[in-house]
């Protein structure tokens, strides 16, 4: 139950809106919802307590503009701010307007997220917590200055803009002349996409593995991690099945990268959920590549095999409270995977919006599906492409694909083209099933150019 907050606003859309303003009722709190002119038929606006339209469809001119939400705050009374993930979620001036208006926003505080934001000042921060990062680079500005470092490192590299996010901005140069033509296109992109041209080089990790590891911080120095959490399907850096926990490491090797991200979330003061993320070579060693201080669209697969609503503690403690769990207590149980059903064709990823012609949502023993789609409900065209999230769990990683296909096959969905096809190709692949499959696995195999 809530203590301090009463009202909360949620300036977020679709699914995760959904999901907050459910641990928000839970917790015996009011939940306000915003939603931009394209999201009037939008689940999220018509079960939350409080609805307030905030402006036209586009995002930036919504659910990414900070007065309109700020008088949405004023009108209604909020008096905290969930903000979900993507969107405003990890704006370090957002969090700190909320800080200086006395609005608690429900995340770390904005010095942090300005921090962990800035991929290049968080390898610095992991270095000095003393967690293994990949070799790489300081922000460079000029192509000597990268030609050195690369020739230090060893190619290929990776260029990665400093202020990076979604799986974008990123570039990987085999040699010299490649750095040396893909370093200011880079430049220029991390630029236009981020605001902020400062590029950095990493070693660029050939056929890795994604593992990130989930935890929770509370106001007096608690820190704790539930697991990790296996995101190797990816198609160009971006997550499209997970599952928890990883087929590929061993408890022991768990434990150390629990350990070290706790370490880095205490050296950096972070508060809330947050995720530290890591690559991991053939020989289950890890570098830390970011941590996002957020909720993650991957979140249920640990909270499936933890039995700990993260959602719930996020709020909890940006109300003040204390963790209750503690590290001895905290067990994965069993195995949980979740599927990303986007509204895209499965051969080639390309959005294809439409309307929920017909809709069946799967379920029985083991299956959770977080979405905000309806019969009927008209997919906007002006946002991202998740229209739910499949997520089942079996006593072990078999029984999990098994119900996975089960869940996949019962999925009746018409209208437009969905990832579903690819899931399922996905649960059949030897390299998936073997559990030793990489983040090239999705672009090598299941990619049909058109
Ligand atoms: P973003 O914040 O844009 O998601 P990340 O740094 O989290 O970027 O990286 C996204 C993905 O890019 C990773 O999951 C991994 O697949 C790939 N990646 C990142 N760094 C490296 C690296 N040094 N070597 C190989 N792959 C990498």
């Amino acid at each position: 139950m809530l203590k301090n907050i009463k009202r909360i606003l949620i300036a977020n859309r679709g699914e995760i809106a959904v999901r907050a303003i459910r641990s928000i009722r839970e917790l015996g709190g009011e939940s306000i919802a915003i939603y931009s002119e394209a999201d009037k038929n939008s689940i999220h606006q018509e079960i939350a307590d409080i609805s307030i339209c905030i402006g036209p469809p586009q995002a930036e001119i919504s659910y990414l503009n900070i007065p309109s939400i700020l008088a949405a705050v004023e009108i209604t009374n909020a008096d905290a701010i969930y903000p979900g993930y993507g969107f405003l979620a990890e704006n370090p001036k957002f969090a700190e307007i909320c800080e200086k208006s006395e609005i608690t926003f429900i995340g770390p505080r904005s010095d942090t997220i300005k921090l962990t934001g800035d991929k290049a000042e968080a390898r610095e921060a992991a270095q000095q917590a003393g967690v293994p990062v990949i070799p790489g680079s300081p922000p460079v500005s000029t192509l000597k200055e990268a030609l050195i470092y690369a020739r230090k490192i060893g190619y290929p590299v990776l260029i990665k803009a400093a202020a990076g996010g979604g799986g974008r901005g990123m570039r990987v140069a085999h040699n010299e002349q490649e750095l040396t033509r893909l370093l200011p296109i880079a430049q220029r992109e991390a630029e236009t996409s981020f605001g902020d041209e400062r590029v950095y080089l990493e070693k660029f990790i050939t056929d890795p593995k994604h593992i990130e590891i989930q935890i929770l911080a509370d106001e007096y120095g608690n820190v704790v991690y539930l697991g990790d959490r296996e995101c190797s399907i990816q198609r160009r850096h971006q997550k499209l099945l997970e599952e928890a926990p990883s087929p590929f490491i061993t408890d022991e090797v768990r434990k150390r990268m629990g350990e070290a991200a706790v370490r880095f979330a205490k050296h950096v003061g972070f508060t809330g959920a947050g995720t530290v993320e890591f690559i991991v070579d053939r020989d289950r060693n890890f570098y830390f590549i970011e941590m996002n201080g957020r909720i993650q669209v991957e979140h249920p697969v640990t909270e499936m095999t933890t039995g700990i609503d993260i959602v719930s503690w996020q709020i909890r403690i940006a109300d003040g409270q204390e963790l209750t769990v503690r590290q001895e207590d905290i067990k994965q149980v069993g195995h949980a995977i979740e599927f990303r059903i986007n509204a895209e064709d499965p051969d080639s990823f390309i959005p294809n919006p439409g309307t929920v012609e017909r809709l069946y949502i799967p379920g029985g023993y083991g299956i959770r599906v977080d979405t905000h789609i309806y019969q009927g409900y008209e997919i906007p065209p002006y946002y991202d492409s998740l229209i739910a999230k499949l997520i089942v769990w079996g006593k072990n990683r078999e029984e999990a694909v098994e119900r996975g296909k089960r869940a996949l096959r019962e999925f009746i969905l018409e209208g437009f083209k969905t990832t579903i096809p690819f899931h399922l190709r996905i649960l059949d692949d030897e390299e998936f099933i073997s559990g030793k499959y990489t983040t090239t696995l999705v672009d090598k195999k299941y990619i049909k150019q058109k």
